[in-house]
């Protein structure tokens, strides 16, 4: 496992952009490590040479004022127990507050290396004024502007220092970051079995149970090229289950909630069938879930040329509502186009972790909200005051609005296909909620 760095910080100071700076966007994810929530971010980073996992203890719920700042402490706490170096992020245009003074204190006694990062001192000249508050603190201290990338080396040199001795390489290491947790879903017949034994067939099978998964929910681990998949729920998949009536019995439910374990789900259709009832209600529900997933059409190797363009056209119909789940076209018996599987999941996962700082989405989207302003209802229009993200993976993205009632779903999709627009978001769901503010 490589060596972990996590951001600490109060809200604001900075951390997502020195995040993203970082970690260059790269935002491949795992919520692998026990004891991590889900609104912490990690990725991995190369600093001078060394990969490392960046963990960005961000992810504050903006609902919940009065206990900030012992979430914060709550949540740097738990970044800190697996942390190898701890990068205190502080803002040097604001300078010092009591809750900082706090977390310096319980830094120094954790015995791990600190480095306390000053950040927003753009342009050197106040440097020893900025960073001066900070000092009383007795840590190791640097100054730094994320947003424009000043300091930048000093500071991956502090890390560098600090982090343990590099592990000898050793190529055949079994355990490498899970990067995705993925759900194959889709009628009895679909071809869903075919499709994981392909994804398979070229790898290394690890586990097939796990401990603590029940018998039927049997998750199954995949190896390539250094990466680690897991597929959840796999037995109703892979079990050939003896059909005595004829039917087997496709639950919804069911299929949904092996999405729920999943980062991102793969929906197999039968090509020879269509969409069928069963596939629209599954796409509706993950749609309606917000739930990261694509469409893997199968089975195209039965489907003659001629009907392929017809096929498309029926595909993107039903997907009319979702438009921004990725379609891929395969053949998983003879082992086509399913090479694009777990690369395109994974590039919708990483799309799931984007995360925007609120000045740069007020700035973004003010132009949005003046082109199209939002409708007159009952004679009057809601008043859009601001915005913010409030959780990734999906993407949450929260206006704060004079009167809810006033705001139609027809807007709020507008709103979505602007944001999408602004921040490149192409195959992630993407939720966005008003909430009245007075
Ligand atoms: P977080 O809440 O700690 O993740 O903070 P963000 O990364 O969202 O940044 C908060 C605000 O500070 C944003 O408006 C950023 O644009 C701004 N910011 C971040 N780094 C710098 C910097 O180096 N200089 C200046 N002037 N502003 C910065
Ligand atoms: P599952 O019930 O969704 O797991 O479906 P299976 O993977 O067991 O596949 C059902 C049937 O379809 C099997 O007979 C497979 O051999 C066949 N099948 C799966 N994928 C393809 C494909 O791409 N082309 C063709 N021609 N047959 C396929």
């Amino acid at each position: 496992m490589p060596p972990i760095v996590a951001i600490v910080g109060r809200p604001n100071v900075g951390k997502s952009t020195l995040f993203n700076r970082l970690t260059r966007g790269r935002r491949a994810i795992t919520h692998d490590l026990p004891g991590v929530t889900r609104d912490r971010l990690e990725a991995p980073a190369e600093i001078e040479g060394r990969f490392v996992t960046l963990v960005d203890t961000g992810g504050m719920d903006y609902e919940a004022e009065e206990s900030l700042a012992r979430q914060i402490v709550e949540q740097a706490e738990a970044a800190l127990v697996t942390a190898d170096v701890v990068l205190f992020l502080v803002d040097g245009k604001a300078g010092r507050t009591a809750l900082e003074d706090d977390l310096a204190e319980r830094l120094r006694r954790l015995g791990k290396p600190v480095i306390v990062a000053v950040n927003k001192v753009d342009g050197l000249e106040r440097v020893a004024a900025m960073t001066a508050d900070f000092h009383a603190w007795g840590l190791p201290l640097l100054a730094i502007s994320a947003a424009h990338g000043q300091g930048m080396a000093e500071l991956a040199e502090a890390i560098a220092e600090r982090l343990p001795e590099a592990e000898p390489y050793d190529p055949d290491a079994p355990l490498i970051q899970t990067v995705l947790r993925l759900a194959v879903l889709g009628r009895p017949n679909a071809g869903k079995s075919s499709l994981i034994n392909a994804l398979v067939g070229e790898s290394r099978l690890i586990v097939s149970d796990i401990a603590g998964t029940t018998r039927d929910a049997v998750d199954v681990v995949v190896h390539q090229k250094g990466k680690r998949y897991l597929f959840v729920d796999t037995a109703g998949v892979r079990k050939r289950t003896r059909i005595t009536d004829g039917l087997e019995r496709y639950s919804v439910a069911k299929a949904l909630s092996s999405a729920k374990r999943a980062d991102v789900a793969v929906v197999v259709i039968d090509a020879t069938g269509g969409v069928g009832v069963q596939d629209k209600r599954l796409i509706s529900f993950l749609d309606s879930e917000r739930k990261a997933f694509l469409v893997a059409v199968n089975k195209t190797d039965l489907v003659p040329q001629k009907d392929m363009l017809a096929l498309q056209k029926d595909i993107a119909r039903e997907l009319r509502m979702c438009s921004h789940v990725p379609v891929l076209y395969m053949s998983a018996a003879k082992g086509k186009g399913v090479a694009k599987v777990l690369p395109q999941a994974e590039s919708i996962w990483a799309e799931c972790q984007i995360r925007i700082g609120t000045g740069e989405l007020n700035r973004a989207m003010r132009a949005s909200l003046d082109k199209h302003q939002p409708p007159l209802v009952n004679g009057r229009r809601a008043k859009f005051y601001y915005l913010t993200q409030a959780a990734d993976a999906p993407p949450t993205f929260v206006f704060f609005v004079s009167d809810t009632e006033r705001v139609r779903d027809s807007y709020i999709k507008y709103l979505e296909n602007s944001l999408r627009k602004l921040f490149g978001i192409a195959t992630a769901p993407v939720k966005v909620v008003c909430r009245a503010s007075h």
